[in-house]
């Protein structure tokens, strides 16, 4: 084992030797233009996972950029822009320098008052999540390679030690207002409340570092995973399809009903909208194993969106689309039709709400529906003509373990997908 984490390191080296060159380049370049009374450019390209123009031909599947955006100091949105940017490019440097891990909420907590801007906004950790991002794209890389994961992926294992955290909070408590106390228990709270994303269960064996994920010796045990997906290596499987449910709910449902056993499949769950790892791992499974893999979600607005997710990618990782979506995943439920032909009972469907309606609508302009699956989008206009959602488990009206013994086998076996 030894040798082979030895390995990965060495391997993974280059790359983040190119990135602190990129990045002394970068910051090089900026402080020229300021010494020599130039403001700066920095050129930004623009990506996105799909557009919503009428009829177009467009290039949102050719994953080139569409664009660039021009930030300048002389405007103050982006000069605060380019200072969080360089904060963060500041932390991701010493990360691999020290080849350490750390979290984007880690990186957050590091400078609050920066990454807070001039109010109190709880939201603006989107502004980290921002300068990841450009910092992805000016360095063209992805955010693993920043040694930036999830936030709670793994970290209490890689990031910061509890005595760290413990100095990190105290340091709070001693240098700023009254805000650090919120920052130190939302800090807390959010850590324990979310240590790992997803879970996986079923025919399959991997590694990940030193440690050993062996399903295989109970496939219907779920395994919570807070993996490094870069790490993962030596996947074996002899299941004949991966199986993707959005709910956990499901996934524990299949897991009582020993779906496993009786289907040789794998199952995961990415608890709603699947994070980067979930994806990159299942990209990873399916260029590793070469199985079917089909997608189970509620016949709702939100589950039709996760299932985009997944088989597109997400608008916000648009400049990583390639590594993170899953063209290769068929629909398999639940359609709107299903209601019909499964007799789920008038109570347990319930009416769109207004914001579901909005949220479809928007959804049906999407051009990658129209180019890529016009049969997905079919059923979409249906959700909105019909006016009604479902969960999943309303298909369990009738018996408990209706999905696992008859819905997604003979879904899968009468080639019910789509
Ligand atoms: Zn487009």
């Amino acid at each position: 084992m030894e040798g082979k984490r030895m390995r990965i390191q060495s391997e993974s080296q280059p790359q983040s030797v190119i990135l602190l060159t990129k990045i002394k380049d970068f910051t090089r370049a900026l402080l020229s233009d300021l010494t020599n009374r130039r403001s700066p450019l920095i050129l930004i390209d623009r990506f996105r996972s799909y557009c919503t123009l009428p009829n177009s031909n467009c290039f949102c599947a050719s994953d080139c950029p569409c664009g660039k955006e021009i930030l300048t100091l002389s405007r103050k949105t982006h000069a605060h822009r380019l200072v969080v940017m360089l904060r963060v490019l500041l932390i991701v440097q010493k990360l691999l320098q020290e080849n350490k891990h750390s979290s984007k909420r880690d990186i957050y907590y590091t400078y609050p008052s920066v990454f807070l801007g001039e109010s109190f906004n709880l939201l603006n950790q989107s502004m980290v999540d921002q300068a990841i991002n450009d910092i992805c794209i000016l360095m063209q890389c992805s955010r693993h390679n920043l040694n930036v994961v999830s936030a709670g992926n793994g970290y209490n294992m890689r990031s910061h030690s509890t005595l760290e955290n413990a100095l990190c909070c105290q340091n709070f408590l001693n240098n700023n207002n009254n805000n650090s106390l919120i920052f130190t228990f939302l800090h807390i709270i959010m850590t324990c409340s979310n240590v790992f994303n997803w879970l996986i269960m079923g025919w399959i064996r991997f590694s990940e570092g030193e440690r050993i994920y062996d399903c295989i010796s109970s496939p219907n045990t779920a395994h919570p995973v807070p993996v490094y997906v870069e790490e993962v290596q030596d996947i074996i499987s002899v299941a004949h399809y991966i199986l993707v449910v959005e709910k956990e709910s499901v996934f524990q449902r299949l897991a009582n009903d020993q779906f496993c056993n009786s289907n040789h499949c794998i199952v995961i769950t990415g608890r709603g909208y699947p994070d980067i790892p979930t994806r990159r791992f299942l990209r990873l499974l399916v260029d590793n194993l070469r199985l079917p893999v089909y997608c189970l979600v509620d016949c709702d607005p939100y589950g039709f969106d996760i299932l985009t997710t997944y088989r597109f990618g997400s608008m916000q990782m648009a400049y990583d689309t390639k590594h993170l979506r899953v063209p290769e995943i068929h629909w398999l439920g639940a359609f709107p039709s299903d209601s019909e032909r499964y007799s789920v009972p008038k109570q347990c469907l319930l009416p769109l709400t207004a914001e579901d309606k909005r949220k479809v609508e928007a959804m049906l302009l999407r051009c990658y529906l129209q180019r890529e699956v016009p049969q997905w989008r079919l059923q979409l206009t249906l959700i909105l003509q019909r006016g009604i959602k479902f969960e999943i488990e309303a298909l369990s009206v009738y018996a408990l373990s209706f999905l696992s013994e008859s819905y997604i086998p003979s879904k899968i076996e009468g080639k019910l997908m789509m």
